[in-house]
């Protein structure tokens, strides 16, 4: 079966990762923007990385016959600076037109600040003035409930439809109230924080298999480009059937994704 990975950072990935993704099956990724390892000092930085993946990832992913789309923003962890924000706000809507785009992300909270939430709704506006998709980064740890909460209470002040949202690193506290409130919800496959395969495939067991996807999120940190195909290995040692694992890692994927014409599976 053909994987999507909806949630990656390839720009931290090396070439062999690319290589081991298309032998493993994963044949369509998504990229959101965010933080590069370090606080960036200019919208100019933002300018480039934007640039970067939209241009330089997208042919390098093709490279290994991986169709590479990516959402665009200023990131949670960066948005102390509401200077800067605005200025990075200012160039984000000529980065959304661009044909591999699916929309805004991710965005979130991720101290729950003031500043934070501030940032939050500025890109909330920018997403509902142009029915974008929006991807959701929610805090870790003690703050996840809290600020999943904020997030979705923001979401529905500016009337976005939430099944054109997804609330991404979801666990088991947060996850059926997600849903509940009509958001597609997200779950991060981990090694050593987050969802290992099997917590994640327990979360399906609790809460079904509609509007989830999961994702490997992985990043520059402790984590694995193949963290999909192993969580599917999962589902197939406990019984599930082949059609189940593709509608969790095919097809709810290309679903949500579908909702842009940009998405072309
Ligand atoms: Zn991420």
């Amino acid at each position: 079966m053909n994987f999507i990975d909806p949630h990656i950072h390839m720009v931290s990935r090396t070439t062999a990762d690319y290589e081991a993704m298309a032998l493993a099956g994963i044949r369509t990724i998504t990229e959101p923007a965010f933080w590069a390892g370090y606080d960036r000092g200019s919208a100019a930085g933002f300018r480039d990385y934007f640039e970067h993946l939209t241009v330089f990832e997208p042919a390098r992913a093709a490279k290994f016959g991986i169709r590479h789309y990516c959402w665009i923003c200023l990131n949670p962890k960066e948005a102390e600076d509401l200077a800067l924000a605005r200025d990075v706000l200012a160039i984000v809507p000529e980065f959304l037109d661009r044909t591999t785009v699916l929309g805004v992300g991710e965005i979130g909270l991720n101290k729950n600040s003031r500043n934070e939430l501030a940032v939050l709704e500025m890109h909330l506006q920018i997403a509902a003035d142009r029915n974008e998709l929006v991807l959701v980064h929610t805090p870790h740890l003690e703050d996840k409930l809290k600020g999943t909460r904020l997030i979705m209470d923001a979401v529905k002040n500016f009337r976005i439809d939430p099944s054109r949202v997804i609330i991404d690193h979801g666990e088991e506290h947060t996850v059926g109230e997600i849903l509940d409130r009509g958001f597609w919800a997200g779950l991060t496959l981990y090694p050593v924080s987050k969802c290992s395969p099997a917590r994640a495939v327990d979360i399906l067991e609790t809460n079904g298999t509609d509007r989830i996807w999961l994702n490997s999120a992985a990043d520059w940190g402790v984590s694995d480009p193949l963290a999909t195909v192993k969580a599917a290995n999962e589902m197939r040692m406990r019984g599930y059937p082949e059609e189940t694992i593709r509608k969790v890692f095919h097809d709810n994927p290309a679903a949500f994704l579908g909702q842009s014409p940009k998405f072309a599976g």
